[in-house]
């Protein structure tokens, strides 16, 4: 492999058959065929047979498989096959899953794959960047995640972290000089950037030497294991509920065990009773459930604009209580235009610049000159701020790149939202001239003189009063405004952030950026939702207030304050204003850490917005980082657990009522299938203590379990979120799915379904003997399960959440009776699952007994509808 540290930048170039323009079309198509794409091996992929035999692992299986184990001994073939049967065809639908859920979350991460921007043919596009390619010139900035190796050929004060090669956290400086060594280890290539490392500081330009497995990091092997997606909070919940349950059923089987062969049962009926139980008891497509009801709410929010990286996010979003949001961009709609200008001591409509005066062509040369965006045809790449610079050129016929190409950037300091100042250094008529625009505020201390028409003078303190009034006129009606000025340098040189001051004041820009008609109403619905939703910008205080009054954010009695303000307030006091504070503004990246920190320590779970490459800490530091799709850098996109692809506030709502749906849905399907477990699990301790026969043989429960229940929790899981979803307050993260309530509703529901299944056992038992008995409870059993499928959509009363809204509990409870009578009417079947053949009498009875449960339950449901309705009357009449 080629060092090309110690090669010329010219040698590279021509090595590779391109120039600082980028590769001509031809060349492109050459390297393409030659290179392919920029891609990483996936990771080595578990092989399918270890994922069918890890499916066994689970303790569960292990007492299925003692089950049927035992089955063989006590002579019952037809269980034995099915048991088995059924195990495996557990453990291929669980590969299955598997190999879908890898699927589903390659595509995901498909959909956040990173962009690059390259120059091609003279201009800067962005591609994606596995279309990069070598011999591609790179155009790396703050942000910017490095997609390939590369050669710097022009540097401007570049900074990258490493750390994902070299471990090192710090940011190294890097330089386009040649290194004339032949050894050099990786971390002293500072001539090169390495595929994956972040750029946190600069520019530079870049020409590709390597790309996908040639990187450094694809010589790596071992690094390319990406890591194994971790469990949610509620799927270790439930592997742990699981597990305590697989020992209270053992615990149980003895009991029942010991006290059958006490009563002189014979042995092996009394390992049936055990078996019977063990196989009730056993939820076996919980788990399952949990995990595919999660993936569907992921694949939903993805189409919303709201790409899940971490399944944890999905239920974290259900308890947010504060969501913290940028302003540019998320709230608003970062489609910057131009409005009024102040220059010479006059403000001027945008589009009343007079270019035969030194002040104005000043302005107009500064803002094109101090700025990296283009926009070109239409199509318009870099900061929106800046976008609006070109385009308020492009009224007075200035093109950016031929004034670039006339007055060529000698030396920069690049942006940062920390500083909120731009540095460009230009020889105009023979000056060394810089130019620098930024934050007005900030900009306005570093003023010593004023141009004007008639020449430069020192700036008076009337000056400055104008200057501030026009500020503030300009910032109360939601306008950002950006200040101008220049200084003349005696020599070209490395520029250092000291040269940031004793200016000459050029003019104010002020520009215009609606809030999104959507906003509003996302706020309103946060405020509904019990979430506390918070402004935090890097622009003005009184822009930012402006617009969050706007929006509603910043309502009577709310405050809003500055990055300074907050720096002098002590921890305490902080936490006293906290709840009354909806706007910081000129904040800095750590003062998000600070307001994250605040508000979790108040235990709030925290969703925070970023997009910016110091946003990164802010955003692991959040419950729910969240990165923005379109503006956001590839670094903050890194850091989150959420990119929303509109990088709209509207969809973080959303998403949050997804989270919530989601969360309550899964609730509602453990639900079903711990109470259908429980009504099993009554029924068979009953037979024992009442020295009944086994009214169910394993093969009825495992049919119940794992076919015809596993439809409705499906079913439940995809239900829309009602519309009282945002009404409710925001969920405690740290409170148990199986709290006590929880586990009442489900013993009772389950209790109601045991009586109806065992009177049907006892009118079966009469009126035919053991073999009838057992075919009616089951029958009975499975039925009411179904029909309970429609008690557990929601908590309200079928009539209040509508019969007909999902469709797929019909076809769920539909499915589930045809299976059901094809086994009670199919002579190979009735074999199979041993059941009696029944009369119509009997049939009837079994409708009618398995709709009872349902009847009560929803009976209950009505009446408690019916007070909760004069509950909130009452509370409304107190208001
Ligand atoms: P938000 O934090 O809500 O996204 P923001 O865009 O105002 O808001 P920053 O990008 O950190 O946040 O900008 C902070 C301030 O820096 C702005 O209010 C503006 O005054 C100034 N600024 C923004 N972009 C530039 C730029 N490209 N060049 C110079 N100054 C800029």
């Amino acid at each position: 492999m080629a060092n090309y540290f110690n090669k010329s930048t010219d040698q590279v170039l021509k090595e590779f058959n391109t120039s600082k323009n980028g590769l001509d079309n031809g060349t492109l198509e050459m390297h393409k065929e030659k290179y392919g794409p920029n891609a990483l091996n996936e990771k080595k992929k578990k092989s399918l047979v270890t994922v069918f035999l890890e499916q066994f692992k689970d303790l569960l299986v292990i007492i299925l498989i003692i089950a049927g184990i035992i089955s063989m001994a006590t002579g019952e073939m037809e269980s034995t096959i099915v048991i088995f049967a059924v195990i495996i065809l557990n453990a291929i639908l669980g590969t299955v899953q598997h190999v879908k859920a890898e699927q589903s979350l390659g595509s995901l991460k498909a959909l956040s794959a990173p962009h690059a921007k390259v120059m091609r043919n003279g201009v800067k596009i962005e591609i994606e960047s596995k279309d990069i390619v070598p011999g591609d010139i790179l155009v790396l900035e703050a942000g910017d995640l490095v997609c390939a190796d590369g050669r710097i050929i022009e540097n401007y004060s570049l900074q990258v972290a490493e750390s994902a090669l070299t471990g090192e956290s710090e940011s190294v400086t890097k330089t386009s000089d040649l290194i004339d060594k032949d050894e050099v280890a990786l971390g002293d290539q500072i001539n090169m950037v390495f595929s994956s490392s972040l750029v946190t500081y600069g520019r530079a330009l870049v020409v590709v030497t390597s790309t996908g497995m040639n990187t450094e990091l694809g010589k790596i092997a071992t690094l390319m294991e990406q890591t194994q997606e971790k469990k949610t909070p509620l799927q270790i919940s439930m592997d742990d509920f699981s597990k305590k349950l697989a020992i209270v059923i053992l615990v149980i089987c003895a009991v029942v065990f010991g006290l059958s062969v006490y009563r002189n049962t014979p042995v092996l009926d009394s390992l049936m009773f055990a078996v019977a139980l063990a196989v009730a008891a056993i939820p076996e497509a919980l788990s399952s459930i949990v995990t595919i009801v999660l993936a569907i709410g992921t694949q939903k929010m993805a189409k919303e604009n709201a790409i899940i990286k971490s399944l944890k996010a999905v239920e974290g979003l259900g308890s947010v209580s504060i969501i913290c949001s940028d302003k540019t961009g998320t709230l608003t709609q970062n489609k910057m235009t131009t409005k009024e200008l102040y220059v010479d001591s006059k403000l001027i409509d945008s589009k009343d610049l007079d270019l035969n005066s030194k002040p104005c062509k000043y302005l107009l040369d500064s803002a094109v000159l101090c700025n990296d965006s283009t926009s070109i045809d239409g199509k318009e790449i870099g900061d929106p701020t800046e976008v609006a610079l070109v385009n308020l050129a492009h009224l007075y016929n200035v093109k950016e790149l031929d004034l670039r190409s006339n007055f060529e950037r000698l030396k920069e300091i690049p942006f940062d939202s920390d500083r909120k100042l731009m540095s460009t250094l230009h020889k105009i008529d023979g000056k060394n001239t810089l130019f620098t625009k930024g934050a007005f505020d900030v900009l306005l201390n570093r003023i010593t003189n004023i141009l004007t028409s008639d020449g430069v003078r020192p700036i008076t303190e009337e000056d400055k009063r104008n200057i501030i009034n026009t500020n503030m006129k300009l910032s109360q009606n939601g306008l950002r405004v950006l200040a101008f000025a220049y200084k003349e340098i005696p020599e070209i040189r490395d520029l250092s952030l000291e040269d940031e001051n004793g200016y000459t004041f050029i003019g104010l820009i002020s520009m215009i950026d609606p809030p999104r008609v959507e906003s509003a109403e996302a706020v309103r619905d946060c405020i509904t939702a019990g979430i506390k939703p918070i402004m935090i910008t890097g622009d003005h205080k009184i822009t930012a207030s402006a617009i969050a009054k706007q929006i509603g954010i910043l309502q009577d009695g709310d405050m809003a304050i500055e990055g300074l303000e907050l720096d002098k307030m002590s921890d305490e006091e902080l936490n006293r204003k906290l709840e009354h504070i909806s706007v910081y503004a000129r904040v800095s990246p750590e003062h998000k850490i600070r307001i994250v920190n605040a508000w979790q320590n108040k235990s709030k779970i925290v969703a925070m917005t970023g997009d910016g490459v110091n946003d990164a800490p802010a955003l692991k530091q959040a419950d729910i980082g969240i990165a923005m799709g379109i503006t956001g850098t590839e670094v903050s996109k890194d850091a989150a657990s959420m990119i929303l692809t509109d990088d709209n506030f509207a969809t973080i709502v959303k998403a949050v009522t997804n989270g919530r749906n989601v969360y309550s849905n899964i609730k509602n399907s453990i639900k079903f299938l711990l109470s259908g477990n429980t009504s099993g699990i009554i029924a068979v301790l009953y037979a024992t203590l009442a020295a009944l026969p086994v009214p169910f043989h394993p093969v009825h429960l495992l049919f119940i379990n794992l076919l015809t229940d596993s439809l409705p929790a499906i079913a439940i899981g995809v239900e829309k979120p009602s519309k009282d979803l945002l009404k409710d307050k925001p969920r405690d993260s740290k409170e148990s799915i199986l709290t006590k309530d929880f586990i009442k509703e489900i013993a009772l529901e389950g209790l109601v379904i045991a009586i109806f299944t065992l009177i049907a056992f006892h009118i079966g038992l009469n009126v035919g003997g053991e073999a009838v008995g057992s075919t009616m409870a089951f029958a009975t059993l499975c039925l009411a399960r179904l029909f309970h499928g429609f008690n557990c959509r929601g908590k309200k009363s079928i009539f209040k959440i509508g019969l007909f809204t999902n469709k797929f509990s019909w076809y769920a409870f539909l499915t589930g009776a045809v299976l059901l009578n094809a086994v009670l009417f199919v002579p190979p079947l009735q074999k199979l699952f041993e059941v009696a053949p029944l009369n119509i009498g009997n049939i009837g009875l079994i409708y009618l007994l398995a709709f009872l449960p349902t009847v009560i339950i929803q009976g209950v449901k009505v009446f408690l509808d019916f007070f909760q309705k004069e509950d909130s009357e009452e509370e409304k009449a107190s208001i």
